[in-house]
């Protein structure tokens, strides 16, 4: 056994959306713990300035442009990865949109839309790393969840039903993909600081207020919060724990 099994060291890992918010607070966890980085977004800008914010650690990084929900960027991002660094130990799946409507006006398009990004960009990616995964007979698949994975929300149709199927996801990856050597889970965050949740504190304060009340830390999360548990399930601490979704929400879904 190693004698530090969260060690993350001689790791490579690709983290979809990696740029900012949530994914660049696991980036900057991943990287004290001494892996490797791929971080992947849509906008360059936000990709050189997420690297440039991790350039004081010891970890090698690259930048990568990427659409999810599009099949040929996603085999493109997974390929420059491999090209990079050889190998692919951990994919976080954390790229996510939501657009805001209540169900009976919420348009095909955007549902197509947050669907084909939070939960087909999740199955493209896994599907993507697999092979050279399954080659080395090891990798962690990581997806990013939410408190709508469990909870329904009024104005969240689709991202709702996205982050739903992200756990059924998980659990049919890490059931089919266990023979590989792969672990496959799923981190469902609270209510955390970041570009996806800002209008929710400048427009609906009375909402943000609302749900900090049912918060027992009594504080709104912030990317960094997620940073320990994605350490953990990256890690050799966690090679039998596979298939389940780990709430880090200060005690929401208890309250
Ligand atoms: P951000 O908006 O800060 O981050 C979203 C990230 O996804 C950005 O880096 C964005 O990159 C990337 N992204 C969006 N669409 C695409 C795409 N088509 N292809 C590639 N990358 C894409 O929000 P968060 O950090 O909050 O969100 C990260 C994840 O956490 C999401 O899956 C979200 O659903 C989830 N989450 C967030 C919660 C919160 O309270 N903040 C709570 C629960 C879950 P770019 O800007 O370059 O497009």
């Amino acid at each position: 056994m190693s004698s530090n099994l969260f060690n993350l060291e001689g790791k490579t890992a690709l983290i979809t959306g990696g740029n900012g918010g949530i994914g660049l607070g696991i980036a900057k966890g991943f990287a004290v713990s001494g892996a490797d980085i791929a971080i992947a977004g849509r906008n360059e800008n936000k990709t050189v300035e997420a690297i440039a914010s991790l350039s004081d650690t010891n970890s090698t990084l690259l930048g990568l442009e990427v659409d999810v929900s599009d099949q040929n960027s996603v085999e493109k991002m997974v390929a420059d990865t491999l090209k990079k660094f050889g190998k692919i130990d951990i994919l976080v799946n954390n790229a996510g949109i939501g657009i805001r409507n209540l169900p009976h006006e919420y348009s095909l398009e955007d549902w197509n839309k947050v669907i084909d990004i939070n939960l087909t960009g999740a199955f493209l990616c896994s599907k993507a790393v697999y092979g050279n995964m399954k080659d080395r007979g090891s990798g962690k698949i990581i997806n990013i969840g939410s408190m709508t994975s469990i909870f329904g929300l009024d104005w969240a149709v689709a991202y709702a039903s996205s982050k739903g199927g992200i756990v059924q996801l998980t659990k049919t990856l890490a059931v089919s993909w266990a023979k590989d050597g792969i672990q496959a889970n799923s981190i469902l965050p609270g209510w955390i600081h970041t570009d996806l949740t800002q209008g929710i504190k400048d427009n609906y304060q009375e909402r943000y207020d609302h749900i900090l009340s049912r918060i027992p830390e009594n504080r709104w999360g912030e990317p960094s919060d997620l940073s320990g548990t994605a350490i953990f399930l990256a890690s050799d601490a966690s090679n039998y724990v596979t298939g389940i979704s780990i709430p880090v929400d200060g005690g929401y879904t208890s309250f």
